[in-house]
């Protein structure tokens, strides 16, 4: 579109009208978060998130949480979405079902689509590993700033609330509700996973995902492999994925993880051996067993930026290293 000088001045002098009006459209931002929180044991609840990747339609909200029902009364929440709207749009969601306060969140993990939404509740009450404490601190604000420019409104008031409590593994109760912690690691530097003792749950936060691809941006991907292989010897039923579908039989979403994980790394590889770019890497033919793999591409090629320069300066090391001055 051209503009002519004279239609320049009259949106120069519509201005004046046109910020308060722009002004008074954010104030009355309708987005509105879903919660179809689904009944998975006796007094745990699944509210899914979107099997997508995070764009303003979603508002961020593709991560699952976990409600849990105390005996005593009150809720007990595991991972409370990207933003303040969010999470307290799940806290009047919990506190309905459970007939009383959020208790305690857990944290699984420091992923802005799982722990932003801490910043609804008091600190005191949000616990969570010191290693995602300590990567919270490193990465919290960056994580905050890329999901404001994503999401704008949706994000309106959440800030980096740093957990106040620190989970210990082992045996924990609250008003009731009996969980095992585990302090494992491999998606991200602390991922914490729960057992619901009354359901034989796990939660697995992105230690697994299920019928959705993997995210790898903090990953290290032997000790996932160790993570999951533990997670696969618990005696357990069922398992809650951070993010697709309830796992009933508790072994595919750890399986089809595994599965991902060894066949990227050695994709990776030989596409590096074979002296593709990071291009072309991105573009390589995806096996067929994850045709039902969400995400598949977009999280291949997200792998291969997080990757693909690790793997180079470990298979191609410099020619001019190792000659006596390594200059340059
Ligand atoms: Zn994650």
């Amino acid at each position: 579109m051209t503009l002519s000088r004279r239609a320049t001045l009259g949106l120069l002098a519509a201005a004046p009208v046109a910020l308060p009006a722009r002004m008074a459209r954010a104030e009355t931002f309708a987005g509105r978060y879903a919660y179809d929180p689904q009944p998975i044991g006796p007094g745990i609840w699944l509210v899914r998130g979107a099997d997508e990747a995070i764009v303003f339609g979603n508002g961020g909200a593709i991560a699952n949480a976990v409600i849990m029902a105390c005996p005593q009364g009150g809720a007990v929440l595991f991972d409370c979405g990207p933003s303040l709207r969010y999470a307290q749009g799940l806290a009047a969601v919990a506190e309905k079902l459970c007939h009383g306060p959020v208790r305690r969140v857990f944290l699984s993990h420091l992923h802005p689509d799982h722990a932003l939404g801490t910043a609804a509740f008091d600190p005191a009450i949000v616990a969570a590993l010191p290693a995602t404490r300590t990567e919270l601190e490193r990465d919290g604000n960056g994580f905050a700033d890329a999901m404001y420019r994503i999401l704008a409104d949706w994000m309106r008031g959440t800030a980096v609330a740093l957990p106040g409590a620190t989970v210990v593994p082992g045996p924990i109760e609250i008003a009731g509700r009996r969980l095992q912690a585990m302090a494992l690691k491999g998606h991200s530097d602390g991922d914490l996973v729960l057992v619901d003792e009354a359901s034989g749950t796990i939660l697995a936060g992105d230690l697994a995902f299920y019928d959705r691809a993997p995210a790898t941006p903090d990953a290290n991907l032997a000790a996932w492999r160790e993570s999951l292989a533990t997670l696969a010897a618990l005696p357990h039923h069922q398992l809650v994925p951070g993010h697709g579908p309830l796992d009933p039989s508790g072994t595919a979403a750890i399986a089809q993880t595994r599965d991902w994980l060894d066949w990227l790394e050695q994709a990776l590889n030989q596409a590096v051996a074979q002296g593709l770019d990071m291009t072309e890497a991105g573009s390589l033919p995806i096996p067929d067993r994850f045709a039902a793999v969400k995400l598949a591409r977009y999280e291949l090629q997200r792998s291969v930026a997080h990757f693909y320069a690790g793997i180079e300066a470990q298979r191609l090391p410099r020619i001019d290293a190792g000659s006596g001055n390594g200059n340059g």
